[in-house]
C-alpha cells in the first residue's frame, strides 16, 4: 500500500492535481516540481498586501517550503480580525488554492499560529480555525512542525 493511500485517500498537488506520493509532499499539500516553480516565483520574496475597503488588513504574504506565510505588518491584529478577508484575497489575486494548502500566520506579537481552513461543498475556502504551534516566533521552525506532522491534519 502506497503512503497516498494509507488513510482510504489519494493526496494530490494543490497546484497540478497529479497524486502524490512522498510523505512530506502529503504534508505540504503540494509536489516536488509545482513546489520549485512556486519557489522560483517567491524566492526571497514577501508580497506587501495594501489595506483596501475589501481587505483592511496590512498584511506580507509568500510561499516558503510550500507553506503559505501571512505576516501581520501592524501591531494590531488586524489580519486575525479579518483573516477572511485575507484568505479570500490571497486566493483570489495569488492564485492559491488555500483549502488544499498549509498555511501559518504571524500575529501583532510576533507568534506563528497555524491557519486551519477547509473547503465548502461547492468549492470555495473557508476559514476553520487557529491553532497554536506552540508560541512559535522562528518561521521556519513553525514549517518545520508543519511538515512533520501526519497529513491526517488536512481533511
Ligand atoms: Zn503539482
Amino acid at each position: 500500500m502506497s503512503i497516498n493511500t494509507v488513510f482510504n485517500k489519494t493526496y494530490r498537488c494543490a497546484v497540478c492535481s497529479k497524486p502524490l506520493t512522498d510523505p512530506v509532499s502529503i504534508a505540504r499539500g503540494i509536489g516536488p516540481e509545482c513546489l520549485l516553480n512556486e519557489e522560483n516565483k517567491w524566492k526571497a520574496k514577501w508580497t506587501h498586501i495594501q489595506p483596501d475597503f475589501f481587505c483592511p488588513a496590512d498584511f506580507q504574504f509568500r510561499t516558503w517550503e510550500g507553506v503559505v506565510c501571512v505576516l501581520d505588518t501592524q501591531d494590531a491584529k488586524s489580519v486575525t480580525n479579518h483573516i477572511h478577508a485575507v484568505l479570500a484575497l490571497i486566493e483570489h489575486d495569488m492564485d492559491i488554492k488555500l483549502s488544499e494548502r498549509r498555511i501559518i500566520y504571524r500575529d501583532g506579537a510576533g507568534v506563528w499560529d497555524e491557519v486551519q481552513t477547509c473547503k465548502t461543498d461547492d468549492g470555495r475556502t473557508q476559514f476553520k480555525a487557529f491553532r497554536s504551534l506552540g508560541g512559535i516566533r522562528d518561521m521556519e521552525q513553525a514549517i518545520k512542525i508543519i511538515l512533520n506532522e501526519a497529513p491526517t491534519a488536512i481533511d
